[in-house]
């Protein structure tokens, strides 16, 4: 038997399929009982509390009602994508909301923009709006910048579910950029205003608004990043480099999944990528081995 086991902390309605999930990955790892791993699960794992919101309310209408359309996938995870259409949610994209009447639609985490609401509103839908409480405050902050005719720049991923609500909250007007080497200083306004999509790393936040100020921009930089990214990244450093080995469990499709298991792979360079049961090897392990998950 493995020497260690520490379960997570038990919270409110987790989903299922996370605990299984965890739980399927230690069954599948039997070789953990040749090699004598020593495994330890990060008992602050799991989805953000925007995700579990949205997918609380998803299930609770689910039971009521027995189908629900979600506009996108509810979250970046196959696996809980698919537990979920088993019980009833069907994932539309926009041009399938286009064609629906008269229809429950839940609106995910990631939040929408103003578009969609004038839509549904046309079509008769009713929105169930799982929009996460820090993505409306943020897409709030960036209406009050536009109003006041400020000059938005949104450090995001363009196309982003997260990023097309908050560009939407400017009629498309802000700049949305990856990193420096989108930007042409020499074409910037002297001042502009800052905003971060809520899952990009904090460090390159920062190093951002120094190289612009550096530049002589002024820069109204305003952190948005969740906390619930980035207060991670000092416990995982914390968690990732007490153990030989790291196994990092997101899908593949999360930007946050993305950020977290870059910031463990900077800690422990020793540490994998996992979005299923399947992708976990054998031959990445030696015997008597410390792994954290
Ligand atoms: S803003 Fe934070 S809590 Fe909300 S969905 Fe995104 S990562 Fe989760």
């Amino acid at each position: 038997m493995p020497k260690e086991l520490t379960l997570p902390r038990a919270r409110t309605k987790l989903p299922e399929i996370l605990a299984a999930s965890v739980k399927t990955i230690f069954d599948s790892i039997g070789y953990s009982i040749m090699l004598d791993l020593k495994v330890t699960i990060d008992d602050h794992s799991g989805f953000c509390f925007g995700v579990v919101y949205a997918i609380e309310m998803a299930e609770d209408i689910l039971d009521e009602h027995g189908y629900l359309y979600c506009l996108g996938d509810i979250v970046h995870n196959d696996e809980e994508v698919k537990r979920l259409e088993s019980k009833g949610l069907r994932i539309i994209d926009y041009q399938q909301l286009a064609q629906l009447y008269n229809e429950k639609v839940l609106i995910r985490a990631h939040g929408e923009p103003p578009s969609t609401y004038e839509l549904a509103l046309r079509n008769h839908i009713e929105l169930i709006d799982a929009s996460c409480p820090v993505v409306l405050k943020l897409q709030n902050r960036i209406r009050n910048s536009y109003d006041k005719q400020e000059n938005i720049f949104i450090y995001g991923k363009p196309g982003h579910a997260e990023v097309v609500g908050l560009l939407g909250q400017t009629h498309n007007e802000a700049y949305v950029f990856q990193g420096m080497e989108d930007l042409d200083l020499s074409q910037l306004p002297d001042k502009i205003t800052l905003y971060s999509q809520t899952t990009k790393s904090t460090d390159k936040f920062y190093e951002i608004a120094g190289k612009l100020a550096a530049a002589g921009v002024e820069v109204d930089a305003n952190d948005t990043i969740c906390r619930q990214v980035s207060n991670r990244d000092k416990e995982l450093r914390l968690f990732a480099r007490k153990f030989d080995k790291v196994i990092f469990v997101s899908g593949s499709k999360s930007s946050n999944g993305k950020v977290l298991f870059n910031v463990c792979k900077e800690t422990n360079p020793q540490t994998y990528f996992v979005s299923k049961v399947d992708d976990i090897r054998a031959d990445w392990y030696k015997g008597g081995e410390a792994v954290g998950v």
